[in-house]
Formats: structure tokens, C-alpha cells, sequence
């Protein structure tokens, strides 16, 4: 395993291994590496020769107020563990390589706008922070030219918005969704969790009980209409979602959101099409965390 803090490295390193006629696949992460991430990077080895995992908090994607200083740094567990999973080359830049002048990505004169995609779920309660993902993420497009990224179904508004992103601006990347990790109870592994007081982590896997409600609810009026022989577009009872709401917020849960929308265009779902994709997606706070999961619908 390599492990380089600069640009430049990476570069020279990729771009050997790809006169070799190796196939690179990027994993990128925020470190804090959990089995999440680890089956990312597995994912990752099936379509490649070689792995590259970055790991870098990127400051642009979080909000004023929001948890970059308290975001877990483990630089050194997390290069043994990629050195566990066969991974050959790691990049873990600091903000003044990443961004220079200054490092704090905030000087920037050029970034992304992000339109209609952005318009809901997270785009909508975290202003600016797929913005940030985008910067960063091109960045690393344009440093490690891969052919291949991973990126996990976890965080699904920001795979989409990337894969937008990956079409519409031409970048040489093929993108994969590798589905999300969990743990016994249900609750979708996130570095965040680590947050949790031994009480919250119990009330945690609430969230997706809530979203398999929901997606068994849509699923089997569909199923039902579809055994009757009326393959037909039905509204989504809308009741379904404030349910689950209500359920949550009984239990000490702020909910940011639970919407069902379309897929990949994320807008709100006001019916559901039969053999159209959709995703129930949730952001609520437990005390100080903040914590989002989402389910297919109708698949
Ligand atoms: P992060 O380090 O949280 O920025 O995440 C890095 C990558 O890991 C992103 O593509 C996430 O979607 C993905 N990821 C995070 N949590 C999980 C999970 N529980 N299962 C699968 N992928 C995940």
C-alpha cells in the first residue's frame, strides 16, 4: 500500500500503473472507515486492477455550525485497513493541498450550480453542501483518474447528483452504487453514529423501520393491483409518510425529512408509476446527530 499527501504523487503513481494497462477504481471517503466503506472498496477491487481510496473531511460540504471540527479524523486506523483490504494507493491531502490559498476551499471564484436535483431532501436542508461535494469530488475526478468510482446507495441524493454531474460535464469515470451496510439491528452504518449516546444508538434503527414500513406499504398496493391485472398508476396515500413521521417524533426524533421521489430525478412523488423506481429517503436528528437512510420503492 502507498500512501500520498500530494497531488502530484498520485498522479505520477496512477499514471504508471495505467501505462501498464491497469484498471483504477476510487473509493472516496471522509476516513473514519467502517464495513460500509469496506464494501465499497470490495466493490471496488471487481472492477479494477488497482484500488485508490482518498480520505479527506472536506470543509466545503459542511455548513456553518455543522460537525467539521468534531468529525472523527483516524488517518492511521483507517490506512491499516485499507492495507487489510488489498487497496494499493491511499490519498489523505491536507486542505492546503486540496485547495491551496489558505485551504479553506471558501476562495474559490468558480463552482457548480446545482439545479432541480438539488431542490429537495438534503440539497434543500443543507445549503451549499452538494455544492461542496461536487468541487471536491471533481477534484479528485481530475487527480486520480479513475475509471471507475464507488460511491454507496447511503448517501443516495449525492450518487445522483455525481452522476449528473459525470454526464453532463464529460468526465471519464464510470460510476457504481454499492448498496448500504448495516448493522444487526438495521441501523445503516455513518461515521456519525459514533455520536450516539447508548440510548439513542437503541431508539437508531427506528429510522429504517419506518422506511421498510413504508416501502412494504407501496409495494404491496402495487403488487396487489398488478395480481388483479390493473397495471396502472395509483397516488401515493400520502398518509403512509405522516405515519411514520408522527411515529418518530414520538419518539424524540427530529425529522428533517421523509419524502418519497422519483428516481434519478429526485422530485417529489405525487403517484406511483408502475415500473418506475422511486426512494423513501429520511434525515431526522437524534439529540445532536444527525443521521439519513433511504429504501427503493416499487423495484
Ligand atoms: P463518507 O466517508 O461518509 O463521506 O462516505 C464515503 C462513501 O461511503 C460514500 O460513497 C458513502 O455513500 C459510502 N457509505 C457511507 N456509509 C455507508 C454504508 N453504511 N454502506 C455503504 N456505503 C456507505
Amino acid at each position: 500500500l502507498k500512501l500520498a499527501h500530494k497531488k502530484s504523487e498520485v498522479r505520477h503513481i496512477v499514471a504508471d500503473w495505467q501505462y501498464n494497462g491497469d484498471r483504477i477504481a476510487l473509493v472516496p471517503t471522509m476516513g473514519a472507515l467502517h464495513d460500509g466503506h469496506i464494501s465499497l472498496i470490495r466493490q471496488a477491487h471487481l472492477h479494477s486492477d488497482r484500488v485508490v481510496v482518498s480520505v479527506f473531511v472536506n470543509p466545503l460540504q459542511f455548513g456553518p455550525g455543522e460537525d467539521f471540527d468534531q468529525y472523527p479524523r483516524t488517518l492511521t486506523r483507517d490506512v491499516e485497513i485499507c492495507r487489510k483490504e488489498g487497496v494499493a494507493l491511499v490519498f489523505a491531502p491536507d486542505q492546503m493541498e486540496m485547495y491551496g490559498n489558505g485551504g479553506s476551499g471558501q476562495d474559490h471564484f468558480i463552482s457548480l450550480q446545482i439545479s432541480k436535483m438539488n431542490e429537495h431532501l438534503c440539497g434543500a436542508r443543507r445549503k451549499g453542501h452538494f455544492e461542496g461535494v461536487l468541487q471536491v469530488v471533481s477534484k479528485l475526478f481530475n487527480i486520480v483518474h479513475a475509471d471507475v468510482a464507488v460511491f454507496g446507495q447511503k448517501d443516495i441524493q449525492q450518487y445522483y447528483i455525481i452522476h449528473q454531474l459525470v454526464e453532463e460535464y464529460d468526465f471519464p469515470v464510470e460510476l457504481i452504487m454499492g448498496p448500504t451496510m448495516r448493522d444487526a439491528d438495521g441501523l445503516a452504518l455513518s461515521s456519525r453514529n459514533e455520536y450516539l449516546s447508548a440510548d439513542e444508538r437503541k431508539l437508531a434503527p427506528m429510522l429504517f423501520g419506518g422506511l421498510q414500513r413504508l416501502s412494504d406499504r407501496v409495494n404491496d398496493t402495487m403488487k396487489s393491483l398488478k395480481e388483479s391485472g390493473e397495471f396502472k398508476t395509483v397516488l401515493l396515500d400520502k398518509s403512509f409518510i405522516s405515519e411514520e413521521i408522527l411515529r418518530l417524533e414520538e419518539n424524540n426524533f427530529n425529522v428533517d425529512y421523509l419524502s418519497v421521489v422519483s428516481v434519478p430525478d429526485l422530485q417529489p412523488a405525487d403517484v406511483i408509476e408502475p415500473g418506475r423506481l422511486y426512494v423513501a429517503a429520511v434525515a431526522a436528528w437524534i439529540g445532536n446527530t444527525r443521521l439519513i437512510d433511504n429504501i427503493f420503492l416499487n423495484g
